[in-house]
């Protein structure tokens, strides 16, 4: 399947309010240029280097979204050029975020990462993180935060369905408390395997990568691949 095609299929599954983000880590300028000419406009990456490489090089009107961990030492790589940041997940990431952007008299929208599995590998805070952050959140003037973010655990598709509406209760609960600087407009969750649960639960931005552009690769020695899972 051509990702032209892969497009047009999970186009199929998504409902007009709900932004497809085209998941382009590890994937070339060559195919990421392809999906642009089917109309995409929103693409994801996780790393600040991949990303400002690639950016340096793609059309200005791709909307770039920030994925993966942030660390704070690159934050300042990063200010102006990405639409949203999807994965701020402490108080000193956010601090930094502030102040960089501030200094640049910038401002960005970022998503708080809800780690919802409880897992010690995923990163993302956990509910007693999450309070203290949303309050820290209230004093920012260049941070606006638009929602949340999740990756959840592998899992059936039933514990799926579970992970995606707690996210959707917390998202939603949240919302109805009308904090300052803390708008609940974006709810980032679903991948390749679970978009479609994930929208049925209340997400209205699905980050799909191996489904538009085919698995990830690395190449671990002469001749030998090997499916690259962390990526
Ligand atoms: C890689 C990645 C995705 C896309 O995963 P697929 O299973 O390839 O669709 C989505 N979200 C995040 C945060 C990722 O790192």
């Amino acid at each position: 399947m051509s990702i032209k095609e892969n497009i047009s299929e999970i186009m199929v599954n998504i409902p007009d309010d709900v932004t497809l983000i085209a998941v382009s880590k590890t994937k070339s300028v060559e195919q990421i240029t392809e999906a642009y000419h089917c109309g995409i406009r929103d693409f994801g990456e996780n790393k600040v280097q991949e990303l400002i490489e690639k950016i340096d090089v793609l059309p200005k009107d791709i909307r770039w979204h920030l994925i993966g961990h942030l660390q704070r030492n690159k934050v300042k790589y990063i200010v102006g050029k990405v639409e949203l940041i999807h994965s701020l997940d402490s108080v000193r990431l956010l601090q930094e975020i502030e102040n960089q952007y501030k200094k640049n008299e910038c401002v960005v929208n970022a998503l708080i990462q809800i780690n919802i599995g409880n897992e010690d590998s995923k990163t993302g805070v956990d509910y007693e993180e999450l309070e203290e952050l949303l309050k820290a959140c209230q004093g920012c003037e260049s941070v606006k935060i638009k929602g949340l973010m999740a990756i959840i655990p592998i899992c059936t598709e039933e514990e799926c369905k579970i992970y995606f509406h707690k996210m959707k209760t917390i998202f939603d609960s949240i919302s109805s408390r009308n904090l300052p600087n803390i708008e609940m407009k974006y709810l980032s969750m679903g991948m390749t395997d679970d978009y479609k649960i994930a929208i049925q639960e209340g997400s209205n931005m699905v980050r799909v990568g191996t489904g538009i552009f085919g698995e990830r690769y690395k190449i671990i020695n002469a001749g030998g691949v090997e499916k690259c899972v962390q990526r």
